[in-house]
């Protein structure tokens, strides 16, 4: 029998999985005959060896990395094993993560998008936001641990998801990495290349400042190069994700910013 790839959606809905404590990986991937294993692995993240003719595979995630990146690893291979099945995959750090380096078209961006839809499924998101009257860190941190995702990957998602308007953007001190936009946000909200010296995500960056303890309001110009930017109001609040990292959410506080 030719096997049929599912979305994450549809191997959820069809174990009956209703609350993100009861998403069990490891049983998820037994289930479709991919056993794990944890050790310690030199030049990937994660990988995986499986037949298609079998319908066997073996997922190895690297025991040395913290246990929220196993997790996200182990969704991503899941991925892997439902739409590119008898591919042998090594996936890197840089292949598997929450924020949007690889993102796109290729294999590691749609295992990506298989492992937030596997963990952070849509309809118990909507469900868990609703506790929860404004976005800032401290929602995203709650909602983190509700979902047992790191910081960035449910950040991702919740922009992604667009309950609020917001963008998600990462810069390290040679410029922007990457960011996301929620789509209810007109495409001309286009964040600097570079990060402005009164932003605090500049000083958590170059200045060894603690990350931000609460979402402070900011001018638009901070961050944009829209001519009117000074006119619109912003929340902002950063975090460091690794030493040469900082990650920053910026929530819209005027209509101005949303697309027509
Ligand atoms: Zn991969």
């Amino acid at each position: 029998m030719t096997h049929q790839p599912r979305t994450a959606e549809k191997v959820i809905k069809s174990l009956s999985i209703s609350d993100p404590g009861a998403i069990d990986l490891e049983a998820i991937a037994w289930l479709s005959g991919a056993k794990v294993k944890y050790r310690e692995l030199d030049g990937c993240d994660a990988c995986i060896a499986g037949r298609a003719d079998v319908g066997r595979a073996i997922i190895s995630i690297d025991s040395r990395s913290m246990a929220r990146r196993q997790r996200f690893s182990l969704a991503h291979e899941i991925g892997h094993w439902e739409w590119h099945r008898g591919h042998q995959l090594m996936c890197s750090k840089d292949d598997i993560g929450g924020s949007g380096k690889s993102r796109g078209l290729s294999k590691e961006a749609a295992a990506n998008r298989f492992a937030a839809e596997l963990l952070m499924p849509k309809f118990m998101l909507k469900d868990a936001i609703r506790d929860f009257d404004r976005l800032n860190m401290r929602t995203v941190r709650e909602m983190a641990t509700h979902f047992d995702v790191s910081l960035t990957a449910m950040a991702y998602r919740l922009v992604e998801s667009d309950f609020h308007p917001s963008l998600l953007l990462a810069y390290g001190k040679d410029g922007r990495r990457w960011f996301i936009r929620s789509k209810s946000i007109d495409e001309k909200w286009f964040p600097k290349n570079t990060l402005d010296r009164e932003s605090s995500a500049y000083s958590i960056l170059f200045e060894g400042a603690e990350d931000d303890g609460h979402m402070s309001t900011i001018d638009g110009d901070t961050w944009f190069d829209v001519g009117w930017a000074d006119q619109v109001e912003l929340g902002e609040q950063s975090f460091r994700t690794q030493d040469d990292e900082v990650v920053t959410l910026l929530v819209a506080r005027s209509d101005r910013m949303l697309a027509d």
